[in-house]
């Protein structure tokens, strides 16, 4: 039955325009490619953004993974190998651009009949179940920081590793969040939503390291250095607050901060907010912190990673305003002393105001707490995408730490 649509070139006008995915996380539509000798394709990469997984290239070949279970077709080729299993195709994966095209089978036959308990193909709403329950953050949470991910994921040619610093933690509860169910502080929805974001990273195929996954103390000087060498991004997630005074509680949004000098008042402010956690430091003297400052201030590391630090500030705050009910608040500069020990682009994300009832409960509803995760990834997709196109890995390179 499925096979009619998709075989043969008699039935290809009723072939659809796109598929649906569908998983615990929502529906993606993926628009559907075809030419004269093909019929149906869509983008493996599109596929793998909404169900998760990998692509690998090796030679000739390009190995789709899906959980545990590898796919690999032959380029231009319609045959595909799943275990030991060689399956006929209805039409070659093809490479177009970067983009590696499979053909609308896969989807509507291969993965319902090879695993059978996790898809199911709906012909008539041409629509991909997938019946993966959605991952609990205490599952999350259990799996090991450490473990690194396939590479290639979602069409990236590299592995790559991204820092996410969940402000505060332990005796450091950072803002008290008035508007947040009782007993909430800024550092639980910190590391709530990092965690997710986490999670989002890895079904993207991108290595996530944390500054902390429990609700425990890491002094704002090493949280940056856990971002060096292969990390390439560190991103520092936090909750705003305004002091009591008129009107205080209608402030709501978000804003994504960059280090450079504060540009205005309230830029410095925040600033000032975010760096009192210092004094919870168990290693802090009380002297040389301004001195560390400006001379990291002076130090040419920033300004190497200033404009892609400014970039990525860009682009997440973009990304966070399709899902955020509140204001945008813009993309600003201030000097946080947690991005000054990053040695990579760092930005430092201002999710929303505790201190508006909106906004409190915006950042403590899982649906809400997931959409502004995912809606991070999404940008750090892109960036990482910009950033290997800049860098040339179309082809990959010999420095490529696995292929
Ligand atoms: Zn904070």
């Amino acid at each position: 039955m499925v096979l009619s649509l998709v075989c043969g070139g008699t039935t290809l006008a009723r072939a659809p325009d796109a598929v649906i995915v569908h998983t615990a996380r929502g529906e993606t539509r993926i628009p559907l490619w075809s030419t004269p000798g093909t019929g149906p394709l869509l983008s493996a990469p599109a596929l793998l953004n909404a169900l998760g997984g990998a692509i690998e290239f090796r030679g000739a070949w390009a190995e789709v993974v899906l959980g545990s279970e590898p796919f690999r077709f032959l380029v231009g080729a319609p045959l595909l190998v799943h275990g030991s299993t060689v399956l006929p195709l209805s039409a070659p994966a093809l490479m177009r651009g970067d983009t590696l095209f499979v053909p609308l089978q896969f989807v509507a036959e291969i993965l319902p009949n090879r695993l059978g308990a996790r898809f199911r193909w709906d012909i008539r709403e041409s629509r991909l179940a997938d019946d993966t329950p959605a991952p609990t953050v205490a599952a999350i949470a259990a799996t090991s920081a450490s473990s690194t991910p396939p590479p290639g994921a979602n069409g990236l040619r590299r592995k790559h590793s991204i820092a996410i610093d969940p402000g505060h933690g332990g005796v450091d509860p950072g803002n008290p969040g008035i508007y947040f169910p009782r007993g909430i502080r800024e550092k639980n929805v910190t590391l709530t939503i990092g965690l997710l974001l986490r999670e989002e990273l890895r079904r993207r195929g991108v290595g996530v390291r944390m500054t902390r996954t429990t609700d425990t103390l890491i002094n704002l000087g090493h949280r940056g250095r856990i971002c060096t060498d292969d990390c390439e991004l560190f991103v520092s997630l936090h909750v705003n607050s305004l002091e009591r005074r008129r009107g205080y509680t209608k402030v709501r949004g978000f804003e994504t901060y960059f280090l450079a000098e504060a540009k205005t008042e309230e830029a410095a402010r925040v600033a000032r907010m975010e760096n009192e956690a210092v004094r919870f430091d168990q290693d802090n003297t009380g002297e040389g912190d301004l001195n560390g400052l400006e001379f990291i201030m002076k130090d040419l590391q920033m300004n190497e990673y200033l404009r892609e630090s400014a970039r990525f500030a860009f682009l997440a705050q973009n990304s966070l305003g399709r899902v955020h009910t509140g204001d945008d608040r813009g993309v600003k500069q201030a000097v946080f002393q947690v991005l000054t020990t990053a040695r990579r682009p760092a930005v430092l994300i201002e999710l929303g105001y505790s201190t508006n009832p909106n906004d409190g409960k915006l950042l403590t509803r899982k649906a809400s707490q997931r959409a502004i995760a995912s809606s991070i990834a999404d940008a750090i997709m892109t960036y990482l995408i910009e950033f290997e196109r800049r860098a040339g890995f179309a082809g990959d390179t010999a420095t490529g730490p696995s292929r």
